[in-house]
């Protein structure tokens, strides 16, 4: 438990704020920017006009010079260390289209190593950790649209049920295809086939990857030969007549989910009509629902009401108890969208 805030921040969500560079657009504009930032006491000032400021803090505070790489570290390394350790967990993106999500987590960085974003670095991070052969790493790659789920590896599979198991709590997705990985270049050929899908899907029903929620869901099962070195040194009565048990393998099997958010802007309804309408209630109901299970976590509540949407059910077994989660909202500087980037850190804000 924290001494100042009396939270424990084993449990809490971790939540940081990003501020994507200026595009052309805005570089020849005359709006001002309605963010300051003071990474170094992760704070961030929102300027409505000359006269309002308002400061917000976060666990970490991204400027515009932030490198993808110092992004993962701070914000999904640990995450997938936890993940390495058998405890499920997951990183999410949550902002306005525009401001950075995919570029957060789902950056390729074909060209350009550097620029990889969080799935590709959570990948090698597995991988580097990991042992072939004894050691297996599946995923899976989801769209949620409408409230339905959709396959990313193997696009014609629609529809895909959230069941999860009475006992254990665990949710899996019958029918999704699973597939074992080799190496990160299977994974980036993967990844890329899947937005490519992802991309067709959208084309086909006349919409927008932003409409949507991506879900990548990392399946890691870890097998260890003998005893973990902490059981045998435990034997402190100095008998060895369980030599049985120094041949049970010892499992861990855990799972981490990184989730590219839809666009949280408030579309104007006046101007919309049919499936657009459609689209914005369930991203309105989804987006909701993930702010008050975060809240709940956030606040320690032991009862996260995760039943309201699919996006939060799918989430169910990987938040929340021993699961470590990580939150980075992405805004964009200019003064343009004072009002979206304002929702947007106040979401981020219900988290901390
Ligand atoms: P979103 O997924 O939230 O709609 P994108 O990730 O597609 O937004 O980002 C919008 C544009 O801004 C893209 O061209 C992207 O490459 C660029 N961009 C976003 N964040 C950064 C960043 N931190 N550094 C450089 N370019 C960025
Ligand atoms: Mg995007």
């Amino acid at each position: 438990l924290d001494e100042e805030t009396g939270r424990n921040y084993s449990v809490r969500v971790r939540v940081a704020v990003r501020v994507r560079p200026k595009n052309t657009e805005e570089l020849n504009s005359d709006f001002a920017d309605c963010v300051e930032l003071q990474p170094e006491l992760k704070r961030l000032k929102l300027k409505k006009n000359n006269w309002s400021l308002e400061s917000y803090k976060f666990d970490e505070v991204f400027t515009q010079s932030a490198s993808q790489r110092r992004v993962y570290e701070a914000v999904a390394k640990p995450v997938v260390e936890s993940v390495l350790d058998g405890y499920n967990g997951t990183v999410m993106a949550y902002g306005q289209t525009g401001t950075g999500k995919t570029y957060t987590v789902g950056q390729l960085g074909k060209n350009d190593p550097s620029e990889r974003g969080i799935m590709v670095r959570a990948l090698e991070g597995i991988f580097a950790n990991t042992t072939a052969g004894s050691d297996t790493v599946t995923i899976s790659y989801l769209q949620l649209y409408l409230e339905s789920v959709q396959d990313l590896l193997s696009p014609e599979k629609t529809n895909i049920p959230i069941v999860e198991d009475p006992k254990t709590g665990e949710v899996s997705l019958p029918g999704s295809a699973v597939v074992q990985l080799n190496d990160l270049d299977h994974f980036l050929e993967l990844l890329q086939a899947g937005e490519a899908n992802r991309h067709a899907a959208n084309t086909k029903l006349n919409t927008e990857s932003s409409r949507s929620h991506a879900m990548l869901v990392v399946h890691v099962h870890r097998s260890f030969g003998g005893k973990k070195e902490n059981e045998v040194s435990s034997l402190s009565d100095g008998t060895n007549d369980n030599l049985a048990s120094h041949h049970v393998p010892h499992i861990l099997k855990s799972k981490l989910l990184i989730v590219d958010l839809a666009g949280s802007e408030r579309i104007d309804k006046s101007g919309i009509e049919g499936r657009m309408i459609e689209e914005t209630k369930f991203i309105n109901l989804s987006l909701t629902s993930l702010g008050k299970c975060i809240n709940a976590l956030a606040e320690n509540n032991p009862y996260i009401p995760t039943r309201d949407s699919k996006l939060t059910r799918l989430l169910r077994d990987s938040f929340g108890g021993s699961a470590r989660t990580s939150l980075i909202v992405t805004v964009g500087p200019s003064a343009q969208y004072y009002s979206e980037t304002a929702s947007t850190i106040l979401f981020g804000q219900r988290a901390m």
